[in-house]
């Protein structure tokens, strides 16, 4: 066998382990089976031309051969990893935006009232808390009215609990739409109970909105004859006002309107109180 004929087997043989190699690197998506199958047999092969006399021009083009199809498969391999950086990006800002989306929902729907969609009592006690500071660094007045369905259990016995159900949300609604600013806020503060808190809103203030409110329980004129102060639904008002002072607890508004609740029922109910 001849020197050339044995050098160009060589030249097959690093032809065919380029090949193999790759097609593994395309087939396995690595660009690390290169390096595994192609350069241990090309090393070895290129020591045995170079010792070769006059071999030097077949290293030289298998070098250029070499060097052209790592620069390819090394293209490849970084536009496979940018492609695939590009997705995982997308994908991580798509999910992120899933999640915010749904820890908002998650947020809004802890703070609401399960029947009637307005504040619950959480949500309440957050802003009775909120508002009471800034009134408080403001020295401006904070106002709260507690609400109560007169005669509501007679209401339920005698229209049925789903009636009562209607009722509630259909006061809840009136109670969202009596208020104008946006620091207002209308809650169900339990049961047949809601409550209104007015940021920066005197007694004056206060007596309009109940006054309000009631007008506009008339106008409803939901049925209730087994009420004792009138053919429809009515409610009972406390109103209670103050400047928050830093020694004082936000709990202490909530006692005054409810003493100022308690006087209007006893006092015949369908009525508005303010405490003193
Ligand atoms: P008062 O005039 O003194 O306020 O009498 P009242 O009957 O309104 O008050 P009471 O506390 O005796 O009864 C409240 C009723 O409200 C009893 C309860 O079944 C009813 N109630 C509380 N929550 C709901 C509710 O979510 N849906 C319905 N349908 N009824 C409710
Ligand atoms: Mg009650
Ligand atoms: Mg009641």
């Amino acid at each position: 066998m001849s020197y050339l004929a044995e050098t160009q087997r060589m030249l097959l043989v690093l032809l065919s382990c380029l090949y193999m190699a790759a097609c593994s690197v395309l087939l396995l998506n690595s660009v690390r089976c290169f390096y595994g199958a192609i350069v241990p047999v090309s090393a070895a092969l290129c020591l045995e031309l170079l010792a070769r006399e006059g071999a030097i021009d077949h290293v030289i083009i298998l070098v250029v051969l070499f060097s052209v199809l790592f620069s390819e498969l090394t293209r490849r391999q970084i536009l496979r990893w940018q492609t695939a950086g590009l997705y995982n990006r997308f994908l991580s800002a798509d999910m992120a935006k899933q999640l915010r989306k749904r820890t908002e929902s998650l947020r809004v729907a802890s703070q609401q009232d399960g029947l009637t969609a307005i504040a619950n009592r959480g949500k309440f006690d957050e802003q009775l808390e909120a508002q009471w500071r800034r009134c408080s660094r403001a020295a401006a007045p904070l106002a709260l009215i507690l609400l109560d369905v007169d005669y509501f259990k007679q209401f339920n016995d005698r229209y049925g609990h789903q009636a009562g159900d209607d009722c509630l949300k259909q006061l809840a609604l009136l109670l969202r739409n009596v208020l104008r600013r946006d620091d207002d806020l209308a809650a169900r503060y339990g049961g047949e109970e809601f409550v209104l808190l007015l940021p920066f809103t005197d007694v004056t203030g206060a007596s309009t909105i109940a006054e309000a409110v009631s007008q506009q329980l008339r106008l409803l004129a939901i049925p209730h004859h087994h009420s004792l102060v009138a053919e429809r639904v009515t409610c009972s008002q406390g109103c209670a006002c103050l400047i928050p002072q830093p020694d004082m607890a936000s709990s202490e508004l909530i006692e005054m309107a409810d003493v100022a609740l308690y006087r209007a029922k006893k006092n015949g109910r369908n009525r508005i109180e303010i405490a003193d």
